[in-house]
């Protein structure tokens, strides 16, 4: 397919599949009846140096949704391993995506481009190979959100439909594909599938692309390999910090979906949490609670265990040594996340310098918001109304004002202590501490018209998040927590 320049709409690399052959499959997606591109990330686009227009065609579609091979491309699906709630499977792999190849972007940036719910694959195993639009619908308005909230995150260019039906519990469901662009699709499960082949030189291979890639700097070190552990550990502690700050709650934190670059993978069940409690699961598959709000930290430092299981052989020669040096990186990595969270969060309550008893602060404030049942987004958001002199947009918030005033008497005296200027201090606060989110009430019911057809409230809800920061007039209802017992028993579903 060729635009106005004869130029292709991508020009698509293999450097993937020629560097790691053994680590993916020749495929291509499946054909489909009536492709149609539904939803498309202009700005991404744009970043692409694709006129977003371009992506709007039908010819565009059908690359799309993979059934049209790009002439010099080499699609693949990529084959990986992954812990899944603890218990460790040995071929999961692309069982629905498809990796189209590399591109950049006019800074000049690697990224791939990558399929998902394109049809089934050699590692299919029983699944159908394809995604209900429901969950591709879901995985772009939550990334863009993500992105907009300046949370490392792959991205979703487009959202494509088949004009087929997907058979899932709920019933047959309109068919779509994702088109996704991401710094990779490397995975701590990649590595754990290279590490089971039994042949250092490709865990080395992979580890060089990984370096390469997205830790350039690693190259430069004494120890190149352990280097990488360590860029890999600061990289998910800075992330999951992120995730924190927010409330995000990705649901599904199994190893094969815990990226090499540092980026959030994987929309599944996850959810931002709206009252807020560390308890909090949404996901329908996460019984024990793995993977609840407050466990993430935790997940990731168990999940980056397994990476330095695969990547022993590269760390030393004797294993008692490698063991060590990777113990030492692992060890470091709590004080690494609390680092990131605790600069994070003095950033939301306006605090410029450190103090020794922030952390008390940090807690109680906390300690309060789960004792009282409050809305995480709003209550951090409120804090710059209180900076700016009016308490009550905060103390609202609180079923006891009280227990909240003697908080944020101590909050505006360390304000105060740090800076003269209140009105410059509450404007940062309001950079920081997002007004819009993709709250779920919010998503599910843009989802639910989505799929009957009715794309608007979906629209609506993609532009609110896209200027997460911005207060403007018209769009309270998207600034409203969840309406008095939508948050009872709500549920994520995995949707595959
Ligand atoms: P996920 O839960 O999306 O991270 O997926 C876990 C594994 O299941 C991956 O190997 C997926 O490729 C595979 N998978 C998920 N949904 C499907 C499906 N509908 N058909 C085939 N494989 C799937
Ligand atoms: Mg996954």
């Amino acid at each position: 397919m060729v635009d106005a320049d004869d130029r292709p709409l991508f020009e698509l690399t293999h450097r993937f599949a020629d560097e790691l052959p053994e680590l993916c499959m020749a495929w291509t997606g499946a054909t489909v009846p009536d492709p149609q591109v539904l939803v498309v990330d202009d700005e991404l686009a744009k970043e692409l140096g694709i006129d977003p227009a371009d992506l709007r065609t039908s010819a565009a579609a059908q690359v799309l949704v993979g059934s049209l091979v790009l002439p010099g491309s080499e699609p693949v699906a990529m084959g990986y391993a992954g812990h899944q709630f603890g218990g460790y499977s040995p071929r999961l792999g692309d069982g629905r995506a498809l990796l189209l190849g590399e591109l950049h972007d006019t800074d000049g940036r690697e990224l791939d481009l990558h399929l998902k719910g394109s049809g089934r694959t050699p590692f299919s195993r029983g699944g159908d190979g394809k995604a209900a639009i429901g969950p591709m619908l879901r995985e772009h308005v939550v990334s863009r959100a993500m992105h907009a909230l300046g949370i490392a995150t792959t991205r979703s260019l487009a959202v494509t439909t088949t004009g087929e039906d997907v058979r899932r519990d709920e019933g047959l469901l309109p068919g779509a594909v994702l088109a996704r662009v991401a710094a990779s699709h490397l995975r701590v499960g990649t590595f754990q599938y290279a590490a089971a082949m039994d042949d250092p030189a490709l865990v080395r291979r992979l580890a060089d692309h990984a370096i390469a890639r997205h830790h350039p700097a690693a190259a430069r070190a004494e120890q190149p390999y352990l280097a990488l552990y360590q860029a890999v550990s600061d990289a998910q502690a800075a992330l999951v910090a992120q995730w924190m700050l927010v409330g995000f709650i990705h649901g599904v934190m199994n190893t094969d979906n815990t990226t090499i670059s540092g980026e959030t993978i994987d929309y599944g069940p996850c959810a931002f949490m709206d009252a807020f409690d560390p308890a909090t699961v949404f996901s329908s598959i996460d019984h024990g609670g793995r993977y609840a709000f407050g466990n993430q930290p935790q997940i990731v430092q168990w999940n980056l265990a397994r990476l330095a299981e695969a990547l022993l052989p590269l760390l030393a020669d004797d294993q008692d040594e490698a063991i060590a040096l990777a113990t030492e990186v692992l060890n470091s990595f709590p004080e690494h996340y609390v680092a990131a969270w605790s600069a994070g969060m003095r950033t939301k309550l306006g605090l410029i310098d450190e103090h020794d008893d922030d952390t008390q602060l940090f807690d109680d404030l906390l300690r309060l918001l789960h004792e009282q049942q409050v809305d995480h987004t709003s209550a951090l958001r409120s804090l710059s109304a209180s900076v700016r002199g009016d308490a009550e947009p905060a103390r609202s918030l609180f079923r006891d004002p009280g227990a909240f005033d003697a908080w944020s008497a101590r909050h505006l005296a360390r304000v105060d202590d740090a800076s003269a200027d209140r009105g410059a201090v509450a404007s940062h606060m309001d950079r920081v501490n997002p007004i819009y989110i993709p709250r779920n009430h919010l998503v599910d019911e843009a989802l639910a018209a989505a799929t009957t057809g009715d794309l608007a409230p979906f629209e609506r809800l993609v532009d609110v998040i896209s200027q997460p920061y911005d207060e403007r007039p018209g769009l309270e209802r998207y600034a409203q927590p969840a309406p008095a017992g939508f948050g009872d028993g709500f549920q994520t579903f995995c949707g595959t």
